[in-house]
């Protein structure tokens, strides 16, 4: 990091994934450090000490430069309390629970710090500094492992009532479809994540269907993705089943909120194999009106995303901007 770019003045992000978290500090629009730690927290004491220690670090790194930490923004899977800063279960680290995420960040920086849902995080992100700027209503699907997703309604994050809006994976598409991690069936993460990808081309291949994947590449979307880039029928014809649930989900969307734009994130999304397919069953899906001059963007921020959002956000609550709607 440079002195001169700094100006004592730095926000922190975080963003606790599934195997690792991610800190990173943020100044003048960009990243000025970042650090992952890989983690596989049994309980909430570890858990608290993993994020104690990245914190630690990006104090001493903004103290390196003449800097301080004026707040944090920490997004996270799963659901969070942001009102009173508490983690209430994430379905990534099944031992750890009603974590005060919030006040242990705050203690250990003396600063404000906040907690987030990381699709709303992500969302943050595009719609602060990404291809969402200026748009008033916006809605994201994040295709990754699951299906994420969040709302921007009138200019501000729509967080709903309990704090958890915007749960997209858990649209019910189908009476009698696949088991969901949720314990209900026919969910759109069964058929439109990456397992849900990865799902439909075991089955496909147990059934004798044509390809030239193998049952080990059927493990990871990632994987299928590059077999359907390189023409696997079997491949992109599980992207095009996942698509248009999402074109389904987006389309019902769009007739009720008849947002300005769609935003498409997520690991999964970025092999661009979902895009094309997901609008087109959307205009099938919506009233004409309402479909038409709606935005189709994929995601700017990729594995930064939520991080980075987080940073933002803890930047616009600490300069007393309203960020949530009322
Ligand atoms: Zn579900």
């Amino acid at each position: 990091m440079k002195k001169s770019n700094i100006a004592g003045r730095m926000v922190a992000g975080v963003d606790i994934g599934g195997t690792k978290v991610t800190f990173i500090l943020w100044s003048d629009e960009s990243i000025e450090y970042k650090l992952v730690l890989p983690y596989a927290a049994q309980s909430s004491r570890e858990f608290s000490e993993l994020i104690l220690k990245g914190m630690a670090d990006l104090r001493q790194r903004a103290a390196d430069v003449g800097a301080s930490v004026m707040g944090t923004g920490i997004g996270c899977a799963g659901m969070v309390d942001q009102k009173r800063g508490v983690l209430r279960f994430s379905p990534n680290m099944p031992g750890v629970r009603d974590v005060a995420l919030a006040q242990i960040v705050a203690e250990e920086t003396h600063a404000p710090a906040y907690l987030e849902n990381d699709a709303n995080c992500a969302l943050f992100a595009e719609w602060a500094s990404g291809v969402a700027v200026a748009h008033s209503n916006v809605v994201m699907f994040s295709v990754g492992t699951g299906v994420g997703g969040a709302l921007i309604l009138d200019g501000h994050l729509y967080v709903g009532r309990h704090g958890f809006a915007g749960e997209m994976g858990h649209i019910p598409m189908l009476d009698r479809g696949l088991l969901c991690g949720c314990g209900r069936h026919g969910c759109l993460e069964t058929t439109a994540s990456g397992t849900g990808i990865e799902r439909y081309v075991k089955s496909a291949l147990a059934r004798g269907s044509k390809s030239s994947m193998t049952a080990k590449d059927a493990g990871s979307a990632r994987v299928i993705s590059h077999f359907a880039q390189n023409g696997d029928h079997l491949a992109r014809q599980a992207f095009k089943q996942a698509a248009r649930s999402l074109g389904r989900a987006a389309g019902g969307i769009i007739n009720i909120l008849d947002p300005d734009m769609v935003v498409l994130g997520g690991g999964v999304a970025e092999s661009g194999l979902l895009m094309d397919e997901m609008k087109r069953v959307a205009q099938q899906c919506s009233l004409p009106l309402l479909f038409e001059g709606v935005e189709f963007a994929m995601a700017h921020y990729r594995n930064d995303a939520a991080a980075v959002g987080a940073a933002l956000l803890a930047d616009q609550l600490l300069k007393g901007q309203a960020v949530y709607s009322m």
